[in-house]
């Protein structure tokens, strides 16, 4: 059994707090906890180090005014459960009297029944592996929302370059994830024009997951591939770089 004294946390789990901490440096953490506490050794396991003198779970307290809401902490992780290293097999989260884990994804939040409903903070456990769990990759959460100022020159090279991108990339437009990928240009279109950084970022995402997706219309597209992919971050490079 791991002694209390010969712990650290996962670095995930250093990660996952330093951006929460940056982007809500003044927040209440009345109800935050890594290590064990003597209520949480009995029933969270992964509060107490595992054989490698690790803790892989942090507790995170709800304090919206402070610049932390769980609900939306609790959101940003959800959807990047089973794609972020650290969010891999063995992770899970858990947020007012809800759960949901990688390992039981398709269930999506199911209610949680312990006896703490953790309904002051939110439970974040990484994934159970070290490659996972050590993994310092961020997050990408509580990005503070940039409304894109109405630079109508910076607008019009966002779209030459989605426009540029389009043509590049030969979608089957027949196929279901082709349609969704039409689709969801309209959308980037619209967050372009008047969204934020964020949104956009998350648009741009979602659009290359569906371009992946999407079979080609000949086989012989291996440089318009490369070139949507080179306007692509062409896109993202103006989004984060200009704000
Ligand atoms: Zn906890």
């Amino acid at each position: 059994m791991s002694t209390r004294k010969n712990w650290r946390p996962a670095r995930s789990i250093d990660t996952i707090r330093a951006e929460v901490n940056a982007a809500a440096p003044k927040r209440s953490t009345r109800s935050d906890g890594t290590v064990g506490d003597l209520a949480h050794s009995n029933r969270d396991s992964d509060h107490n180090p595992n054989e490698a003198g690790v803790v892989r779970a942090t507790d995170l307290t709800h304090d919206p005014a402070g610049g932390l809401d769980c609900n939306q902490l609790m959101d940003e992780l959800a959807a990047k459960l089973g794609t972020h290293p650290a969010l891999g097999p063995g992770a899970y989260l858990i947020w007012n009297r809800q759960i949901i884990s990688t390992d039981r994804l398709a269930e999506g939040w199911r209610r949680y029944y312990g006896v703490n409903g953790h309904t002051k903070h939110c439970h974040v456990s990484v994934a159970r592996r070290a490659s996972g769990y050590d993994s310092t990759q961020r997050f990408g959460v509580l990005v503070p929302i940039v409304r894109l100022p109405a630079s109508p020159s910076l607008r019009g090279l966002l779209e030459d370059e989605l426009e540029a991108w389009l043509h590049a990339m030969p979608l089957d437009s027949r196929s279901d994830a082709g349609r969704a990928a039409w689709a969801k240009v309209g959308r980037l279109r619209d967050a372009i024009a008047k969204y934020s950084v964020a949104q956009i970022e998350r648009q741009i995402a979602e659009l290359d997951a569906l371009v992946r997706a999407t079979p080609l219309r000949k086989p012989k597209t291996l440089a318009g591939r490369r070139r949507a992919a080179y306007h692509a971050r062409q896109v993202l490079r103006i989004v984060q770089e200009k704000y």
